[in-house]
């Protein structure tokens, strides 16, 4: 049989790996402070670890013991949930940190120096140190369904069937104390089965730490190939990805759709006149307009290059597209865009086109949209004009 000092190395050390890659990512730009808190997580989870199981009155720790120990692994725990909420964002709150990590000592220390019976006291600890895995468990599994990482879904589940086994451990402590039979206590059989589930469930939390970092990057870098930077619009290609999908639900649906083609007339002379990052904000600006100006919430717009904006209209037939061209180009007329102290006067020249079921389907639209935009130019810009095929 392995001893339990033997089981309390190997356990220390299994959390030595995932210790150097906390430490090591928390060196680099970025998510410094989540890696920091990991890195503080690993470094308590191995500290309460081998406390716990040191103690030769374990599990029926002294009130000092007792109230050292489950702060380290509170710690521990919280530091988890805090660590992800700082690497997605959300600010740190340290006084939250704080009470919420020196609950169950707490608990623990004031049950037993008012010489609760020692069960009950184990109870009472666990009881809280159930909520605060709870409610870890949930900052990672509330997330939506489109936004949720399959990390998350991991490390959400480890922390939940955590707490479900020290709150089973919870009732059985108080039954047993109740009916007075013989409860949980340090023989060794008892200690491998606890060890095993820290070192099972510990593991699995910071194997999801590790994917959910690499997950997010992942998720991160296909943002930005299909995102323009400048607009926050869809580019080319996440255009052409977006469209895809409600290609395919148009044509289940056997709805219409159309595409519309826009482009700032004279923007070489914006550049030239109010300068290269004024032409910039006015881009941004007709970005957002034509945004406030696409309803449903199937419809794509993308930036297609320069100061051409393609926008793909769901369930939207050809008149439906050359009246919302109409309403963009008189909205856009009609406010000048204020950038700094200029006030700036715009317009843009719209072509429509409806898909036809000629493949590549968006490839065939926008160019016959591009034609009517070639004719509105040629006749006078600031006007929409509907493109013809060719041929
Ligand atoms: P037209 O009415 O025929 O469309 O004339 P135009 O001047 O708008 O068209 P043209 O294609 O001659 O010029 C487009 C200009 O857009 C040239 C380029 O410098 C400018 N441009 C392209 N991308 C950007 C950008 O990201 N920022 C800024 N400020 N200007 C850009
Ligand atoms: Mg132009
Ligand atoms: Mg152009």
């Amino acid at each position: 049989m392995v001893e339990v000092q033997t089981l309390l190395v190997s356990g220390v050390l299994a959390r030595a790996g995932f210790l150097i890659i906390f430490i090591l990512y928390s060196f680099r730009p970025g998510a410094v402070t989540a890696y920091r808190f990991w890195t503080l997580s690993i470094i308590c989870s191995a500290a309460g670890l081998w406390l716990t199981y040191q103690d030769a009155n374990y599990p029926n720790f002294s009130p000092e013991n007792g109230a050292l120990i489950y702060f380290i692994v509170t710690i521990s725990i919280v530091s988890v949930r805090t660590g992800a909420k700082s690497f997605f964002g959300v600010p740190l709150d340290p006084f939250s940190f704080l009470v919420t990590s020196i609950v169950p000592a707490l608990v623990h220390w004031s049950t037993s120096t008012a010489g609760l019976s020692t069960r009950y006291v184990l109870a009472l600890t666990m009881v809280v140190l159930v909520y605060t895995l709870a409610t870890a468990s949930w900052s990672f599994l509330k997330r939506r369904r489109q936004t949720r990482l399959p990390s998350q879904i991991l490390i959400g589940s480890a922390l939940a069937v955590y707490a479900v086994t020290l709150g089973a451990t919870a009732v059985s402590l108080v039954v047993g104390e109740v009916l007075g039979y013989g409860g949980i206590g340090p023989s060794s059989d008892y200690v491998f089965v606890s060890v095993f589930i820290d070192q099972t469930f510990s593991v699995l939390i910071y194997v999801g730490l590790v994917a959910m970092t690499l997950e997010e990057a992942q998720r991160h870098m296909r943002v930005t190939a299909t995102t323009d930077p400048l607009t926050g619009l869809a580019n080319r290609r996440g255009l052409e990805e977006r469209t895809l999908a409600i290609i395919g639900a148009g044509r289940r649906q056997q709805r219409p759709m159309a595409v519309l083609i826009a482009d700032i007339d004279h923007f070489k002379s914006i550049n030239d006149r109010y300068g290269h990052a004024s032409g910039d904000i006015v881009l941004k600006q007709f970005a957002e307009r034509l945004q406030n100006h696409l309803k449903r919430q199937q419809d794509v717009l993308a930036r297609w290059g320069g100061e051409e904006f393609v926008a793909v209209l769901h369930d939207a037939s050809l008149e439906d597209a050359v009246r919302l061209a109409e309403l963009l180009c008189r909205v856009i007329e009609a406010t000048p865009f204020e950038v700094g102290n200029e006030t700036i006067p715009v317009t843009a020249s719209i072509g429509v086109a409806l898909f036809r079921d000629e493949e590549p389907l968006l490839e065939q639209a926008i160019h016959i949209a591009d034609a009517g935009l070639y004719e509105a130019k040629r006749t006078g810009r600031n006007r929409v004009c509907v493109g013809e095929v060719q041929g």
